[in-house]
């Protein structure tokens, strides 16, 4: 597995530049990720960026970027008045304004015209966020692979979402039960301390189920519509769920360069 891109340029904006430049490959492959909050989907982006060139841009990040920023986290600056605003969005599980959002991932155009490709996680999460992503991506000349639907059932969503746990360095995703780290709340990745997201914690979390449901859900009929749309089981373990997806891609899309080794 090669070396996770520390993604700086996403996360900070602005010049940021990234610590290991994605390499050329043929075929970037570019994805957009879909499912409920809990399902594994930051899980699974993690595992498609460990094997093909291209980074897992997730605004959920940003704004948790900003927060820890907010609370004299990690981030380089003190948060603008629309991001501190988009936080308190983020903390009571509501979705942050589309405009706020349109603008985040404007600022960050680099990534997506990265030459390793991209996977889209948590954005778009409407449908005008998704008809001014198609405005950006035609405008920019730039293919989209797929969008990759990852489905389970609610009740089982919220318990994966519930014993989530976060690496608060490198943002590696843990599961007390599915997928622990070797030594009990330390990032097996980096020795960083694991928490508990706070939008993971059981009243926010059902807030997210709500959330999803009414503004997300249509978004699978708008890629279903557009032909794109590959839908995946997310039962079982991460590992089953990978080799779901990496099959549904070889069958779907042509055939992206091969996972590193
Ligand atoms: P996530 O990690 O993708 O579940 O995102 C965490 C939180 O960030 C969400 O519950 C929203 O408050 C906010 N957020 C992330 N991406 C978006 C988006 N595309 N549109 C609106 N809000 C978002």
């Amino acid at each position: 597995m090669k070396t996770l891109n520390d993604r700086a340029a996403w996360l900070k904006g602005g010049d940021a530049a990234c610590s290991v430049a994605p390499p050329e490959v043929e075929r970037p492959l570019r994805l957009i990720l879909l499912g409920a909050p809990g399902v594994g989907k930051g899980t699974q982006a993690e595992l498609l960026s460990s094997g093909f060139a291209c980074c897992q841009l997730s605004t959920g990040d940003v704004f948790r970027a900003a927060n820890s920023a907010d609370r004299g986290g990690c981030a380089d600056s003190a948060p603008s008045p629309a991001m501190a605003a988009a936080v308190g969005f983020m903390r009571r599980g509501e979705l942050v304004p589309d405009q706020t959002v349109l603008d985040l991932v404007t600022e960050r155009m680099n990534c997506l015209r990265c030459r390793g490709g991209f996977l889209l996680d948590g954005f778009p999460r409407t449908v005008a966020q998704a008809e001014a992503l198609d405005r950006i991506l035609d405008r920019e000349k730039i293919r989209l692979d797929g969008v990759v639907s990852y489905d389970l059932p609610i009740e089982e969503v919220v318990a994966r979402a519930s014993g989530r746990r976060t690496c608060s360095k490198c943002k590696a995703v843990y599961h007390l039960t599915a997928h622990p780290p070797a030594r009990e709340g330390i990032c097996d990745k980096c020795g960083g301390a694991l928490y508990q997201r706070e939008d993971d914690k059981p009243e926010t979390i059902r807030v997210r189920q709500e959330t999803y449901a009414r503004s997300t859900a249509p978004l699978i009929e708008y890629y279903r519509r557009k032909g794109l749309l590959i839908s995946i089981s997310a039962e079982g373990v991460p590992g089953a769920i990978f080799a779901r997806t990496l099959d549904a891609l070889a069958e779907r899309i042509l055939p992206p360069e091969k996972p590193a080794a």
